[in-house]
């Protein structure tokens, strides 16, 4: 699989999630409630996207969903972003 640079991950996975939150202030606003599922759509894709993607490019161990870390918690190699 192709990689993505930590940081393209970071910034990609954040839009996704302020895009989630756009929809539901949008949906729950506009009493549109299918625009929440969109963004429930969206919320579970940003989790799928880190899964595979926010990953310690030496030993490719899960980084966690919160990201932002210097340093991977397993192998201790450092972290661009
Ligand atoms: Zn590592």
């Amino acid at each position: 699989m192709k990689k993505i640079p930590l940081r393209q991950v970071r910034i990609i996975s954040w839009t996704l999630y302020a895009l989630a939150i756009l929809l539901i202030l949008l949906g729950w606003l506009l009493r549109l409630f299918w625009l929440i599922a969109a963004a429930l759509v969206v919320i579970v894709a940003a989790i799928v996207f880190l899964a595979i993607f926010n990953r310690c490019p030496r030993c490719g161990r899960f980084l966690g969903h919160a990201g932002g870390a210097a340093f991977c918690p397993h192998c201790g190699e450092r972290l661009d972003g």
